[in-house]
């Protein structure tokens, strides 16, 4: 019962990452997952075989509805145990293409590929299974600290689970609440703030351990001093992994082995980052905006704090 449950979860946070209120009670999750797009699964299909980690997206296109298409064939390839990284205005298709790694909506046109399988003909519960998430935004359940970083995982031990949080820096914080790991958190419990929540999520992809990751924006909610330092277990994280980035500061994308800038639907520009910059592009001219506002940024923190 547990476990059918945790395979669509993964999704709310794309898929609801707009909802204000990350922490949902039973009631609303429940109402959530009969929202949860599925793709219909003829039974008996083989399970996802992953060797290598090769994923290929290979002349996509989608639409959420018909007659308004959201990606006009995508076409890219992510090596196995490297990153991609996905930049692009919003609206631009970056999420979309994370929901059409897992399956939550099937392609119009083309094909989404893991180690040379087409996605639709394997189960999706083996494909999530070999994806870890980290959301923008993470849900979590009115139940246990424990239970939240543990649930992608029915087999993990105790030890497990504070390996996992030790590795994304929560441990300390979870020691020092009153019931350590068997402290409630949601509505009835602690709240916690955005960064502890993606310190959660962080901490069940590394439970997870699995060969493929995604993280959707998966700094966003942090101030840039926490997003450093979670940036680098999320680095840390992906070594030796296939990645997809999706990525809202350049700041955070410029070591992916490629990287592609997506408009309306379409991938514009694509390279790695120095390549794109001499390039004097769509992505050169995002860059310099980042760098003058961030300056800017630090500029007026500097003199709030000697004023
Ligand atoms: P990004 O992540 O780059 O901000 P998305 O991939 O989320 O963009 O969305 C791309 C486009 O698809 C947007 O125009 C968005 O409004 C639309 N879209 C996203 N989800 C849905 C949905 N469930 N139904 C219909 N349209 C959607
Ligand atoms: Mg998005």
């Amino acid at each position: 019962y547990v476990i059918q449950l945790c395979l669509p979860l993964n999704s709310l946070g794309f898929v609801y990452r707009e909802s204000r209120d990350a922490l949902v009670n039973t009631e609303k999750l429940f109402q959530l997952l009969r929202e949860t797009p599925e793709v219909p699964e003829p039974p008996g299909l083989p399970d996802l075989h992953v060797a290598k980690g090769e994923v290929v997206f290979e002349n996509v296109s989608f639409g959420y509805e018909p007659g308004r298409t959201i990606l006009h064939n995508v076409s890219f390839r992510i090596a196995p145990g490297t990153t991609v990284a996905v930049v692009g205005g919003s609206g631009s298709g970056k999420s979309t293409l994370a929901r059409l790694l897992l399956r939550f909506y099937d392609v119009g046109g083309g094909r989404v590929l893991v180690d040379g399988q087409d996605i639709r003909s394997v189960s999706t519960r083996s494909l999530r299974a070999a994806i870890g998430v980290v959301p923008q935004e993470t849900l979590l359940f009115n139940d246990t600290i424990a239970y939240n970083i543990g649930y992608g995982r029915s087999d993990a031990t105790m030890d497990d689970i504070v390996a996992a949080a030790k590795a994304a820096h929560i441990h300390e914080l979870i020691e020092s609440l009153p019931q350590k790991y068997d402290t409630p958190v949601g509505e009835r419990g602690v709240k916690m703030s955005g960064g502890e929540k993606q310190r959660i999520a962080l901490a069940r992809a590394i439970l997870k351990n699995p060969p493929l990751l995604i993280f959707d924006e998966a700094t966003s909610a942090l101030d840039s001093q926490s997003e450093r330092a979670i940036q680098d277990e999320l680095d840390q994280l992906s070594q030796n992994r296939t990645a997809l980035v999706i990525a809202h500061r350049l700041s955070t994308v410029v070591d992916a082995g490629e990287i592609l800038v997506m408009d309306r639907g379409r991938i514009i520009e694509r390279g790695p980052h120095a390549e794109l910059l001499r390039k004097g592009g769509a992505y050169a001219r995002l860059w310099q905006l980042q760098q003058s506002s961030e300056h800017s940024e630090e500029r007026e923190k500097e003199l709030l704090s000697v004023g």
